[in-house]
């Protein structure tokens, strides 16, 4: 009896299903309210238009990316790929910092799991006790009825999941056509719905807490990441040891506060024992810390028995201060974070390139001139048409068009062959830069500069 109050798992075809008890206090409110915030962020972005785009788009196959408005094309991946390590960096720096906290509070796969499937499977079937009766006896019409409906809601949500997935990675306006235009047009659209809404029921009906203790790779670094000084759930052992059972009529003086009664580790999603020191599997989610300061308050001793602790104060009672490893990361996010502002600040809308045509060198005319040829790519990183003039700096240049188009198609590429003609005596040397600007409306959109050849 002892043992089934002490664990929530229950061992099937080899694996420990976990039955966390349902958790309550002070913290899962606050959980609670973080994950209602993150996920209408998270169903809400791939929805909400700004400057005629998505929110949030991540189109891998047709490498587009959309953050806020800004378009993000195959030419600016040195921009995307500096995001992505600002990205890193900052999870590093946050989980020298602050442990694995963004696991259990920001972390999709287990704001899904613990405040959407998981709540959903408390509400049918019951607190973890229930539902392992449930499970150990024999199918009957409640049985049907209860795992009939929480299969059905599981899925039904996974369907809304993968709906939102497929909308950051090919559009809400792509996939509502999907959805409103007969599946012969779509097939192949309609099947990664589908394929999406079993990926994810699979995930959060079965795969579950296996996600973050084996499969991802994060809470594998954590090992390598966290010092001494870091900030983790922790028990602190000081404290709370030796543990053992409240008695009635007897004195408790040589013992610790905790009195043994396991409620840290069935409230535990992923079912460990917080008391033998910091593992792997502890995904930061301070279920365990409301769960003991319940017990605390009714003992009448001070809360957070297990609570936010750095090593450092648990063995040798120091105060938490910030490590040198911490500084460290910090200063290269703020370096990484500046450059990339930097680069965004000077971000054009039309990227220019001018190259000059290969195999040619320079044109000597008759009429006193010299010309040289340039190909041109103007690339439009804008949703609206740009018409736009293109010119030299040098109000004495001439520019001869092969073809001359006007108008910049919205996310589209204009290619331009030209000569550019100066006067011959107006060349002092070999080799002289040029200027070209793209304007619209009066404006200068795009510069770009090139050499010209020519013998003085
Ligand atoms: S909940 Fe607190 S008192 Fe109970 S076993 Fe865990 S650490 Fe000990
Ligand atoms: S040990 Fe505590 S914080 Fe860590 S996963 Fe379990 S309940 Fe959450």
């Amino acid at each position: 009896m002892k043992a089934a109050l002490k664990n929530n798992t229950t061992k099937a075809k080899g694996r420990n299903f976990i039955y966390p008890k349902k958790p309550s206090g002070k913290l899962y409110t606050y959980r609670k309210w973080v994950s209602y915030v993150l996920l209408l962020l998270l169903f809400a972005c791939p929805f909400i238009k700004f400057n005629g785009e998505q929110l949030v788009l991540l189109n891998f196959i047709e490498r587009k990316f959309v953050f806020f408005g800004l378009i993000f094309t195959p030419q600016d991946f040195y921009l995307f790929a500096l995001a992505m390590l600002i990205f890193i960096i900052f999870i590093v720096c946050f989980t020298v910092i602050l442990g694995r906290l963004w696991c259990g509070w920001a972390c999709p796969q287990t704001i899904f799991m613990e405040m959407v499937f998981r709540r959903i499977e408390y509400w049918i079937e019951g607190d973890a006790n229930q539902q392992k009766k449930l499970d150990a006896q024999e199918w009957d019409t409640t049985k049907v009825l209860k795992k009939g409906s929480k299969h059905f809601l599981f899925l039904l949500i996974s369907f809304g999941i993968a709906n939102t997935f497929l909308a950051y990675l090919i559009g809400s306006d792509t996939l509502y056509k999907i959805i409103t235009e007969p599946v012969s047009e779509h097939v192949t659209g309609f099947l990664s719905i589908w394929l999406f809404t079993f990926i994810f029921y699979g995930v959060f009906a079965y795969v579950r807490e296996v996600v973050c203790t084996v499969i991802c790779p994060y809470g594998r670094l954590q090992g390598v990441l966290l010092d001494n000084q870091s900030l983790i759930v922790a028990y602190n052992e000081q404290r709370g040891e030796p543990r053992g059972h409240l008695q009635r009529n007897v004195l408790n003086a040589e013992k610790g506060d905790c009195i043994d009664c396991g409620l840290c580790v069935q409230v535990c999603p992923t079912g460990i024992d917080i008391r033998k020191g910091t593992q792997l599997e502890c995904v930061n989610c301070t279920a365990c810390i409301d769960s003991c300061n319940e017990v605390m308050l009714k003992i009448n001793r001070p809360s957070n028995l297990i609570g936010f602790y750095n090593q450092d104060f648990i063995q040798h009672q120091k105060p938490f201060k910030l490590s040198f490893k911490a500084y460290g990361y910090a200063a290269v996010l703020v370096v990484v974070l500046f450059v990339f502002s930097s680069l965004i600040y000077k971000r054009q809308d039309v990227e220019t390139t001018v190259l000059r045509a290969s195999g040619t060198l320079y044109q000597t005319r008759n009429d006193g001139t010299v010309s040289n040829l340039y190909n041109a790519e103007l690339i439009n990183k804008t949703n609206k048409a740009i018409k736009f003039q293109f010119k030299s700096q040098n109000p004495e240049d001439q520019i001869e068009f092969i073809q001359v188009p006007t108008v910049l198609p919205k996310e589209g590429t204009v290619h331009l062959t030209f000569f550019l003609v100066k006067k011959a005596a107006s060349i002092k040397k070999y080799k002289t830069d040029v200027v070209f600007e793209v304007k619209a409306n009066n404006q200068i959109i795009s510069t770009t500069t090139t050499t010209f050849f020519s013998q003085p």
